[in-house]
Order: C-alpha cells, then structure tokens, then sequence
C-alpha cells in the first residue's frame, strides 16, 4: 500500500529529508510544503557570498522543479501550516484544505529573533532570502553599518560589509564576544580579528534605543554612548518556528520534542528535522536542539532511514560540526566546546595563523575542538571524535603537526 509523506518546511532539512528518502527507495507520495514562496534555497550563504553580491541567487537553489518531478516530490511553496491534527493525521494549511499523511516531518526551522528596537526601514534581520536581498541593498547604497549581536551571524556580515568597503560597528553585550561558545582568550581573538579588519567594535554595553530613520539612524547605548548608522542588522539569535503546532498536543520546549529516533514523543508517525527539532541524544543523556546546517542534513538522513525501516530504527546520535567564515578566518568546531570544560589551545593566530581549541569535560577525553585555519587538524579532530582520542595525545599530535621535527641526514 502506498503511503503518503508530508514534509512541511522546504529548506534544507526539508529538502534533505525529501531526497533521503527516495534513496532509502521510499515508494509513496512525498509532499513538501513551505510557506516561503521561493525555490528551496541554502541559508549559509546569504550573511556571506550572496550579501556580498558575489553568486547568482540561482547557485543557492537546493531543489529546481525539474529536480522536484524527477524525484517525484510534489512542492507546495507558499502555503504556511497553521496546525496539526495527530488524531486524524490531518495537516491544516492557511486557506487551503488540509493534508493527509501517512508521516509527518516538522521542519520549520528557525526564525530571527525580533529586534526589539522595532522594524522600520532600514533595522534589518538576515534570516531569508528576502532578508538578505533587501539588506544587500541598502549595504550598496554605502554609508555605516551597525551589527547588534556578535554572534556568528552578525559577525560573518559584519565581515562581508566590511569586504564591500563599509564602515562597520559591531556592538554586543557581552565584554568578550564568543566567550561564552569558546572561552574568553578565543572571544579576545575573536575581537582582534574584527578590528584588525576595521570594524569597530563595542563591547560590553547594551542597546537602549534605536531612533531615526533608514540612512540616518543614530544607536543609543546603554552606557550613555551614541552610534551612528545609516543601516541597523539586528542578529540577536534564532527562535525556533514551533507556535503553528500550540494546539496539536504535541510536547513543544523550545522546539518540537523528540525521542532518541526524531519521533515526536505524543505522535510515533510525526518526525522532526533541524532547528526546530529537540530530540534525545543519547550519547550526551540529555534533549538537544541544534541551528547548525550538518545537522538538518544528517538529521534528514537519519529520518528518512527511520522512516523507511520503522522496525529498526536508528538513534541519531551526531557529533556536532559548524563552521563559520568571517574575514580571512575559517572556523570549524567540531563536537561540544565551552561550558565548564577545560580546554588547551595549540597554535596562535598571530604566530601561526592558525590554531585549535581542544576540550575535554574529565580531563582525559576529548569533547570537542574548535580550529580555525589549519585542515590537518579538523581531520585529526574529527578523527579523534569518532575513535575516542585522550585529549592528550590529540594535543602532541596537534604539536607536532604545528612544529615538526626536523629530518636528520644520515
Ligand atoms: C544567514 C545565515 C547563515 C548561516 N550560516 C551557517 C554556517 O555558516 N554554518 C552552519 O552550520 N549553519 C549556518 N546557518 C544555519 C543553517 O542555515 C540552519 O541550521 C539551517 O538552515 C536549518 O535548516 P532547517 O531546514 O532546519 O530550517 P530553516 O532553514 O529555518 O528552514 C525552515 C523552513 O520552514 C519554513 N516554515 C517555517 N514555518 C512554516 C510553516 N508554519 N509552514 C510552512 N513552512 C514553514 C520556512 O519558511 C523555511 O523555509 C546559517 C543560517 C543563516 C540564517
């Protein structure tokens, strides 16, 4: 009997899910749903190469039409999910009638969190490509910049304004950006990086008050300080898209919550993929959600196994990956880092131009590493991760990578 597959969120968990399915041979009808009008696009790429102007819009397309029909995968773009029936299986949507499934994915992703310093022209967020377009635009009518929010976001489009020639200021609250993902010496590396690329940076002090108007803004901090801007990017972090599910009795914390297989607790035929899901790692012992791209990918897969092999399913247990890109820094964290745990750090950006983070929370065993510019190390790292390394013998490896000995003639 032929069942029918309803994916709603046509991003890059959605799509994934999508085609991971036919690989694992899924037979029936697979149904993808998303409210953004658009083509399913990648997100990575709209605060880096597509806010700097530099690729076509059509280079982020995750799933063209033809690409769609060949994989049988029915897109209903522009139809937003207003609520879910686990009683009935029915899917409803704004102003069409609602779906049938036989399996549900959630995948709804993540939204900007709202600037709370309003929205008028010219206070932007950068979650869509929508955001993105109407961003790039005023950063080509030139004038100031103002990032509020130092995270990877703000930062990686602080950087590429500033690689258009803009005058940039990053303003975060915390007195050591990253700190808290890192430690505070890599939070302090993280500041030089932005300033030894001339963005101005303000750190430590709050955002009281944003008045003005597009091109003429001026940023009152809560310090006392005042910023001019004519342009305003507001990236204080994401929340996940889960209010649409309020009244379907499923469990929703922050995210939808999921069991060890992505199974929604209430619903065994309802999954959940990417930012929006909270599932059980079981490796780590606690429920996680994640905003990091690899994981909608492998999370994907992982469903679409689950899906189709509904008497073996497989727990999705990740190591955790995401890089970033900002200025000539390519940054790649690999596993968990920061917390409480301990950490040795082996390179120098200044010396080496490169170096890496390792953490360990018992201090034998490696947790996870952040490196930034040296390849052999993420290998290594990753390598590390799978197979278990004490951190130890990471780090001599590490050094002796870094400092090699040198061959004696004989
Ligand atoms: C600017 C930017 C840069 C990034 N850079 C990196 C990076 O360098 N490295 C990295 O690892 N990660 C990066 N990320 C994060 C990564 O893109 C996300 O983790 C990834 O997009 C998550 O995919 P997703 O499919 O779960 O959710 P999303 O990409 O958020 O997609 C969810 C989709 O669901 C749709 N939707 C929402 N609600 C509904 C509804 N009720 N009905 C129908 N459709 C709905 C949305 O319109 C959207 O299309 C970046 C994100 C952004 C925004």
């Amino acid at each position: 009997m032929n069942t029918t597959t309803v994916i709603v969120g046509s991003s890059i968990g959605g799509v994934r899910t999508a085609q991971s399915l036919r690989l694992e041979g899924y037979e029936g009808e697979i149904i993808l749903v998303g409210e953004d009008p658009e083509l399913p696009y990648d997100k990575p790429p709209l605060s880096k190469s597509v806010l700097a102007g530099k690729v076509e819009e059509s280079s982020i397309c995750l799933l063209t039409r033809e690409q769609a029909d060949d994989a049988r995968i029915q897109l209903l773009l522009g139809r937003r999910a207003t609520g879910l029936d686990i009683a009935q299986n029915l899917l409803k949507l704004d102003g069409h009638d609602p779906l049938r499934y036989d399996n549900l994915v959630i995948a709804t992703g993540a939204s900007a969190r709202p600037s709370p310093w309003g929205h008028r022209p010219g206070i932007h967020v950068l979650r869509s490509l929508e955001d993105a377009r109407k961003l790039r635009a005023n950063l080509f009518k030139g004038g100031e910049l103002a990032v509020i929010g130092a995270g990877f976001i703000g930062a990686e489009a602080a950087a590429t304004a500033r690689s258009l020639g803009l005058e940039v200021t990053v303003i975060d609250p915390l007195p050591i950006p990253m700190s808290r993902i890192f430690n505070p010496e890599i939070g302090h590396w993280f500041g030089d990086l932005h300033r030894n690329n001339g963005v101005k940076t303000i750190f430590g002090t709050g955002v009281e008050a944003i008045e003005g108007e597009q091109g003429d803004f001026v940023i009152h901090l809560t310090n006392g300080q005042q910023v001019p801007a004519a342009t305003v990017l507001v990236g204080i972090g994401a929340v996940p898209n889960d209010a649409w599910l309020g009244s379907s009795g499923l469990l929703v914390d922050n995210g939808v919550v999921l069991d060890e297989y992505c199974r929604a607790v209430d619903a065994p035929n309802v999954y959940g993929v990417g930012d929006v899901a909270r599932w059980r790692h079981q490796k780590h012992g606690e429920d996680i959600r994640i905003e990091h791209w690899t994981n909608a990918v492998e999370q994907a897969a992982c469903v679409a196994y689950n899906i189709t092999h509904p008497e073996s399913p497989r727990e999705y247990t990740p190591v955790e990956y995401v890089w970033s890109d900002q200025h000539d820094w390519k940054i790649q964290v690999v596993g968990r880092v920061g917390g409480n745990s301990e950490h040795v750090i082996i390179g120098h950006p200044e010396i080496h131009g490169k170096f890496a983070a390792l953490y360990t929370s018992d201090g034998v065993n490696l947790r996870g590493a952040a490196i930034v510019n040296w390849p052999k190390a993420l290998l290594a790292c990753r390598r590390g991760m799978g197979t278990g390394i004490a951190m130890q013998e990471l780090r001599e490896h590490l050094e002796s990578l870094l400092n090699p000995q040198p061959t004696v003639a004989r």
